[in-house]
């Protein structure tokens, strides 16, 4: 994306809320856990495996965190129900994690408890940086604690995520490698797409090194193949790695990995809270900035006329 069409992206909160909800449902399931179930059945029937998010970014009462734990377990039923293959991702701040760090505890626990007793996982998908130490410290807590059925996500965008890998490493922790989407100071974190791609494969490494299991969670093409040539390198079996994509992201390359026999695991939110995450991957697209540059214009055009 040139400079102009990311200032142009940055926008996007400007943008009124259906067109937002508009261009982004490709990228969500729907509001309903019915509509989540239809479309991991489509995403089994082509071969693909799926992890299902509840969207709850923006909660901010407890009883909705409580209420957020509780659509896992019926997610959970319906999983089980339906024989589906598909795990789950949570996101501690919507567990309570910006409340308080036991509320979040709580609710992840319950989760964790669900999914192991139907032979489940639960991964915990990582936000902005203010919240890495906790998620670390909670995933720990999890393992230490005998929980073998959760998984962390690390960021190659930040700059202390290589030395996170070797504090996990007594722990082999499962682990979804992806490049960070949320935008940090350069104190931080790498800024450079290229510093990026070289800090994934750098991870990656190390991951593999120390034996743990990696989702490769990107859709550049680039890192895609640089990706399978370590994991083919090492000589790993199709069951020790996996690919990741985004719903509504290079649908076309999905299928093409999965007939060259692959395993790939498809990414599914869905809930009321669709927005933050909306946003998110529409600040992603490299087709939106046009998108966007019209829809704001439009408005401002209709407001003066
Ligand atoms: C399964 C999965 C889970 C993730 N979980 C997390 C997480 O827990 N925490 C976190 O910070 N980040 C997470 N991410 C997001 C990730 O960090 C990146 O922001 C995102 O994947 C874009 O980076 P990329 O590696 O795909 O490379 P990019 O260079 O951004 O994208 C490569 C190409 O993919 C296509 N593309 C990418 N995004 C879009 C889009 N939205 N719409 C259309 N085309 C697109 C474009 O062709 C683009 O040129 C996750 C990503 C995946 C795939």
């Amino acid at each position: 994306m040139s400079l102009l069409d990311s200032a142009i992206v940055r926008l996007l909160p400007a943008v009124p809320k259906p067109v937002v909800q508009r261009f982004s449902a490709r990228y969500i399931a729907g509001a309903t856990l019915a509509e989540a179930v239809a479309i991991v059945r489509g995403l089994n029937a082509g071969g693909k495996m799926a992890t299902v998010d509840v969207l709850g970014e923006e909660i901010t009462r407890e009883e909705e965190t409580r209420a957020i734990a509780q659509a896992y377990r019926d997610l959970f039923a319906a999983i089980d129900t339906e024989a589906l293959d598909s795990n789950v991702s949570i996101k501690p701040t919507a567990l309570g994690l910006g409340l308080s760090y036991e509320l979040c505890r709580e609710n992840l626990l319950d989760i964790v408890r669900t999914a192991a007793a139907s032979g489940n996982f639960v991964r915990m998908d990582m936000e902005d940086s203010t919240t890495t130490d906790e998620t670390l410290r909670l995933y720990r807590e999890l393992r230490e604690g005998g929980h073998d059925n959760v998984g962390v996500v690390l960021q190659a965008r930040l700059r202390r995520t290589l030395g996170d890998i070797a504090a996990l490493a007594d722990l082999r922790p499962s682990v979804r490698l992806c490049k960070g989407i949320y935008l940090e100071p350069a104190a931080i974190a790498f800024t450079d797409a290229e510093a990026i791609r070289v800090n994934y494969l750098r991870c990656l490494d190390a991951l593999l090194d120390g034996g743990s299991y990696v989702g490769c969670a990107t859709h550049d093409e680039w890192l895609i193949g640089e990706s399978l040539a370590r994991v083919l390198q090492r000589g790993l079996g199709r069951e020790e790695y996996e690919l990741q994509m985004l719903l509504g992201v290079r649908e076309e390359r999905r299928d093409e990995l999965v007939a060259e026999g692959h395993r790939l695991r498809v990414y599914v939110p869905y809930g009321e809270h669709w927005y933050g995450y909306s946003v998110r991957r529409l600040q992603e697209n490299p087709a939106m900035a046009g998108v966007i540059a019209k829809a704001t214009a439009g408005r401002l055009l209709r407001l003066r006329s």
